[in-house]
């Protein structure tokens, strides 16, 4: 994935802003441009902090909304996409009792209507999850243990480890059965162990949130203090076997490929065939691959050696947790109150946009036809297209003459983005709800029912031939990814709209946002440090020749420098290692778009300035203003540990300082902030 999953965001456009535009009379905002030079603070110096000289009269008049944990790009568009969502919501919520029974829009209706029934909801308290709750009570031997665990996985709640039918590594065509870490409570492994008085203070504050669901669910004080310490003791501990982020993005380190057999043997204590069946799993599974051995085995022991009073406090703490915010309002604020810890939100978000979010979340694909019809027409989808292929061709001329790279490799790479797939706008085929079932309330027993059909729509995958024709993002969705076991980019309809791009505005803003930071970017993944070591076909395959290894990890590991030296926040800097993919991505992507915005120039002639600006100034703006967002302090903190992705002002100002072609676009010399030493700058792309 290439951008960083934001909250949804509201929009807030300066009054001065506002009042300069001609349409708000029929919208509540101005129009997105993908370079809107309102935004810009020329009293600084591109050469000095380009990302200030880009964004800085925005970030100067910026408020980020209580409800969100930043603002910007992402924000924006999504709240004109969550406008045109929201108007289906409502319309098939108005009508349902007149639509169809068995057809998707009354489930939709449906869905959305319960879920906005807050008279119901607060009526209803924690009963909609007392059967739940009650069958976790009844765990009294250890047999039943892992029936529940699996009954628990189907319905949505996180809980120990995750079986997930994905891609095999070694055959990509096929499916796999893939078990992977999972069940904390806390945002990542780190936080359980990270010393220091702030650390501490999470962690108890992590104590009381899972007290205070015990209470609200009806426990006397002492049991619920009891319980909380105890899910803390059972989660430090599959902390403890858990693989860092850092490490799980190295491939190697999560290929473990066993017979049934071996698992067996790994995990004597784990009755996995009873487990599967558990899962609703029919077809024989003869083979899995363990992303994180140590992991199960923590399991393996812990499901034999912790108290079963252990084993009930945490898996009824993660059931509640996961039904919270679709309970009564003691719940959801419970719910919030922690999770703004890690965001900074001050707010609950409306809640017509939680509803909206939960709807697009668990069965998006029947929001996202009706979404196509009414936003995305096909000249949107063909001039993307056009700025795709071009973010190809340009790539390929890259591969063709880079000096480090052997010929052997530059064939196989070659091969590889010849046969790199690309999804763009929304899927050929939409997914059919048939079997999903929607009932007139409790809302939370529909989430519930929407996981559970998504676990039928993929339980039984393992062996079958891999559906080359999903997607893993809705329709509406402000994001985009690359799939390194497909081998395929993928832009969903809701990222190709202003900001990220406009078929009407000029190419060097296209190309420096949709050209450089979305295509180039997501492309240049596919030979990044992780998606590096998959093939054309998506198997993990070594393809490099070991010379023309050594010589991009040496690279990458300087791009790791450059970022580690960068502050995230207060005195914690940019975490080199975990960003590295995606701070090669950002830089390939940069190279990739000017050369894909110089063929573009060549082949449809090259304008006069543009407000002042050449093709190329405007396609280093159109750039920085896709990174154009306002963080709140927590959420900076937050992301120092979970997040791939570097703050927004470095993903801007640390690639473009390592850019000639930048220096020279805005005159900067040697010396200049903006311009690293030669001697320091990586040869990759
Ligand atoms: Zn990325």
């Amino acid at each position: 994935m290439s951008r960083a999953r934001f909250a949804l965001l509201l929009a807030v456009v300066p009054a001065a802003l506002a009042a300069q535009t001609s349409d708000t009379t029929s919208s509540p905002w101005p129009p997105l441009k993908v370079v809107d030079i309102r935004w810009m603070d020329t009293t600084v110096s591109a050469c000095t902090d380009f990302n200030q000289f880009a964004n800085g009269g925005w970030l100067a008049h910026d408020t980020i909304p209580a409800a969100y944990a930043s603002s910007g790009v992402t924000r924006d568009m999504s709240d004109r996409n969550e406008l045109v969502v929201r108007s289906v919501l409502e319309d098939a919520a108005a009508h349902r009792n007149a639509l169809p029974p068995r057809g998707t829009p009354r489930k939709l209706g449906t869905y959305y209507a319960t879920c906005m029934d807050s008279t119901a909801i607060e009526t209803g308290g924690a009963t909609p999850i007392r059967r739940w709750l009650r069958g976790l009570d009844s765990v009294t031997t250890r047999a039943r243990l892992l029936p529940e665990i699996a009954k628990l996985q189907i319905l949505g709640v996180n809980v120990v480890f995750r079986y997930s039918p994905d891609v095999d590594p070694h055959d990509a065509a096929r499916y796999l059965t893939w078990l992977y870490q999972g069940g904390l409570g806390l945002p990542d492994r780190d936080y359980y162990f990270t010393p220091g008085a702030a650390a501490d203070s999470t962690r108890d504050a992590y104590v009381a949130h899972v007290a205070k669901y015990f209470r609200l669910a009806g426990r006397d004080s002492a049991g619920a203090g009891r319980a909380a310490t105890q899910v803390l003791a059972l989660e430090t501990s599959l902390a403890q076997a858990s693989l860092t982020r850092v490490e799980r993005r190295d491939p190697a380190k999560t290929d473990h490929p066993m017979s049934a057999a071996q698992l067996a043997k790994l995990t004597p204590g784990i009755a996995w065939p009873r487990y599967f069946r558990s899962l609703g799993v029919r077809v024989p599974i003869t083979k899995a691959n363990v992303a994180e051995p140590a992991f199960v085995q923590r399991v393996d022991s812990l499901l034999h050696a912790a108290p079963l009073a252990t084993w009930r406090a945490y898996l009824t703490y993660h059931a509640i947790a996961t039904a919270a915010p679709w309970l009564s309002t003691p719940f959801v604020q419970e719910d919030f109150a922690f999770r703004s810890r890690f965001s900074g939100a001050r707010a609950l978000l409306p809640r017509w946009k939680r509803c909206l979010q939960e709807a697009d979340g668990d069965i998006g694909e029947a929001l996202g036809q009706a979404y196509v019809a009414k936003t995305f027409p096909p000249e949107a989808r063909a001039r993307a297209r056009a700025v795709i292929d071009d973010i190809r061709a340009a790539f390929r001329e890259r591969l063709l003459h880079l000096t480090w790279m052997s010929d052997s490799t530059r064939a196989q790479a070659l091969d590889k983005l010849a046969r790199m797939g690309e999804k763009i706008g929304y899927p050929d085929r939409w997914r059919d709800y048939s079997r999903l079932r929607v009932a007139e309330g409790p809302f939370v027993l529909n989430v519930s029912q929407a996981n559970a059909f998504e676990w039928e729509r993929t339980a039984n995958r393992p062996g079958s031939p891999v559906d080359t024709t999903e997607w893993g993002i809705t329709v509406p969705t402000v994001n985009a990814y690359y799939d390194p076991s497909k081998n395929e980019m993928v832009f969903p309809a809701g990222a190709l709209v202003p900001q990220t791009f406009d078929p009407n505005a000029d190419d060097g803003a296209n190309y420096g946002s949709l050209g450089g930071s979305w295509a180039g970017h997501e492309l240049t993944h596919g030979f990044d440090d992780e998606g590096r070591h998959y093939d054309a076909k998506g198997n993990l395959r070594d393809w490099w020749q070991p010379s023309d290894s050594m010589h991009f990890v040496e690279q990458a590991a300087l791009v790791e420098q450059q970022f580690d030296s960068y502050i995230q926040i207060d005195t914690f800097h940019v975490n080199g290692k975990l960003t590295e993919g995606e701070n090669i991505a950002d830089w390939g992507g940069l190279l990739t778009g000017y050369d894909a915005l110089q063929r573009a120039l060549t082949r449809d002639g090259r304008p006069g300035l543009i407000e002042g600006y050449t093709p190329e100034q405007r396609y280093f703006i159109g750039y920085a203003q896709s990174w154009r967002v306002h963080n709140r302090p927590e959420r900076l903190r937050t992301r120092v540990t979970v997040d791939p992705h570097a703050p927004e002002q470095w993903r801007v100002n640390g690639p473009l300082s390592n850019i000639a072609a930048f220096a020279q676009a805005f005159g900067c010399k040697d010396g200049d902030p903006m311009v690293r030493p030669k001697d320091k700058i990586p040869s990759i792309w």
